[in-house]
C-alpha cells in the first residue's frame, strides 16, 4: 500500500511539504479614483470595495504599505466622457494626478501600475473608438465595429500621459491590435524607454467583469465587447495573443479573468518564460462575498482561490484581497 498520508499527519509535516507559497510581494491591489476630498465611497456590488479621492487614497495607501503590499493598479473613475475618451490622455486628468501624487509620497517603495483603456472615459463605454461610418442604434444584437488603429493611437497617448506622471508600468487593456507596440514606440520615442508595459494579452469577454463595471462606471451603453475581448471557448488564440505582446515588447504578461481560466495560466506559463500575471477579477471576488458566512470563511477561501491561482503558474496576482491577505498573513 501507499501511504501519502503519512505527511498529512500534522500541519508541521503538511507546511514542510507545501510546494505553493503565496508571497505578498507578488500581489498588486486594484484601486478606483475619482474626484473630489474626502471621497470614499463604497461599491455596493462588491463589499469591502471603495472609490477613492486623492487625500484619501493616499491615506489607504498607507495602511496598503503597512500591510506588506507593495504593488497597486490604478482605474480612474472619470465624470469627464466624451465619444474618443480624449479626457483620460490629458496632463491633468485624473490619473495623472493620482500617480503624481502617490509617487511624491512613496517614491519607488510603491509600485505604480495605471490601467490604460478608453472604456471609463468614453460616453458609449467601449475600450476603443467606435468607426465613423458606424451608425449606433439602441440594438442590444448589433454588433460595434471600433476603429482599431485610431484606438491604438490614443492609448499610446493615455501611456505616455500616464508615464510623464510617473507610472512605473502602464497596462494596456483594450484588447485592440497591435496596442503593446504602438505603447512601446510612443514611450520609446519620447524618452521613457524604462517605463514598463503590462499587456492585459489574453484577456476574455467574460461574465466575471459586472461588479468592476459599476465601480468604474465603465459600461457599456450598447452593444458587447465580444469582437475585442477574447472568445472563452478558446484557448490557442489566448497562446497566440501572448505571443505577439511578448514580440511587440511587453514586459508582462497576463490573463484575464483567473478562475476560470486555470488552464490558460498553466498553458501560458509552460509556454513562455517571461513575468505572468493573472487578475482576480471583481466577480470572482464577488461571488466569495456572497457565499462566505464570515470573514474566517471568506479569508480561507480567498486563500484557496489564489493560492490556486499562483499553482497553475501566475507569478503576480491582481486581486481585491491583496490587503486584506497582508492584514490576515500578519496576524
Ligand atoms: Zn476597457
Amino acid at each position: 500500500m501507499y501511504r501519502l498520508r503519512r505527511l498529512r499527519k500534522s500541519q508541521a509535516l503538511r507546511d514542510s511539504a507545501a510546494q505553493t507559497h503565496l508571497s505578498l510581494s507578488n500581489l498588486v491591489m486594484p484601486y478606483f479614483v475619482r474626484e473630489g476630498r474626502k471621497m470614499r465611497q463604497p461599491v455596493s456590488a462588491m463589499p469591502g470595495v471603495f472609490r477613492f479621492s486623492q487625500d484619501e487614497l493616499l491615506k489607504e495607501v498607507e495602511q496598503l504599505r503597512r500591510a506588506g503590499i507593495s504593488s497597486l493598479i490604478l482605474f480612474g473613475v472619470s465624470g469627464e466622457k466624451d465619444d474618443s475618451g480624449a479626457n483620460a490622455y490629458s496632463e491633468n486628468g485624473l490619473i495623472q494626478k493620482m500617480v503624481r501624487a502617490l509617487k511624491k509620497n512613496f517614491g519607488d517603495e510603491l509600485a505604480v501600475i495605471t490601467d490604460v483603456c478608453l472604456c471609463g472615459y468614453t460616453k458609449h463605454g467601449h475600450c476603443g473608438v467606435i468607426e465613423k461610418s458606424h451608425k449606433v442604434t439602441k440594438s442590444q444584437s448589433r454588433q460595434i465595429k471600433i476603429d482599431n488603429n485610431k484606438t491604438i493611437n490614443i492609448l499610446a497617448k493615455i501611456a505616455l500621459s500616464h508615464a510623464r506622471a510617473g507610472a512605473d508600468i502602464v497596462a494596456p487593456s483594450s484588447m485592440m491590435d497591435g496596442q503593446v507596440q504602438a505603447i512601446r514606440e510612443g514611450l520609446d520615442k519620447n524618452g521613457f524607454s524604462q517605463t514598463a508595459i503590462m499587456g492585459y494579452s489574453a484577456k476574455f469577454a467574460s461574465n466575471f467583469y459586472g461588479p468592476f463595471r459599476e465601480a468604474a462606471g465603465s459600461g457599456m451603453k450598447f452593444g458587447n465587447r465580444k469582437s475585442y475581448q477574447m472568445d472563452f471557448r478558446n484557448s490557442d488564440e489566448a497562446l497566440r495573443e501572448i505571443e505577439l505582446d511578448i514580440q511587440e515588447g511587453a514586459d508582462i504578461v497576463m490573463v484575464k479573468p483567473a478562475l476560470a481560466y486555470l488552464d490558460i495560466i498553466a498553458k501560458a506559463k509552460e509556454n513562455f518564460a517571461i513575468p505572468l500575471a493573472a487578475f482576480n477579477v471583481s466577480g470572482e471576488y464577488a461571488m466569495v462575498k456572497a457565499y462566505a458566512q464570515s470573514v474566517e470563511a471568506e479569508k480561507e477561501l480567498a486563500i484557496e482561490i489564489l493560492t490556486s491561482i499562483k499553482r497553475a503558474g501566475a507569478d503576480i496576482i491582481i486581486s481585491y484581497w491583496a490587503k486584506d491577505l497582508g492584514q490576515w498573513l500578519k496576524t
